[in-house]
């Protein structure tokens, strides 16, 4: 399923379920909302935090996934066609990088491996 056919479904969920959008300035502090409900998963998954005693798990892909919800949201509100927009970043991010990352000394060691050379 492609970016278009998700913000399309979205859309319709929106009008019947959701009855209305929220406000984009609603919407926007919901993402905010939801992109500190990723970090607080990898704060406790990858950083240095441990769960809070009696803390409800949270699953990385639901957070993730209400992360896309309310950007599609965004996006149907503001009239983005995100699927363009990412294709257009993707060949532009291509063009750009076309060598940079290959030739990034600090890509050629494992991934989390920090340790100042
Ligand atoms: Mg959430």
């Amino acid at each position: 399923m492609g970016l278009r056919a998700l913000q399309e479904e979205v859309d319709r969920w929106i009008r019947t379920v959701g009855v209305r959008y929220f406000s984009e300035m609603t919407n926007l502090a919901i993402l905010m909302e939801e992109v500190g409900e990723v970090a607080r998963i990898f704060a406790r998954r990858y950083g240095d935090q441990v769960p809070k005693q009696n803390e409800p798990p949270m699953e990385l892909a639901e957070e993730l996934a209400d992360v896309l919800f309310v950007l599609l949201c965004l996006a149907n509100q503001t009239g983005v066609d995100l699927e363009a927009a990412f294709r257009q970043k993707m060949a532009a991010r291509t063009q750009r990088d076309a060598r940079r990352h290959r030739e990034n000394p600090k890509l050629a060691r494992p991934s989390g491996d920090e340790t100042p050379e």
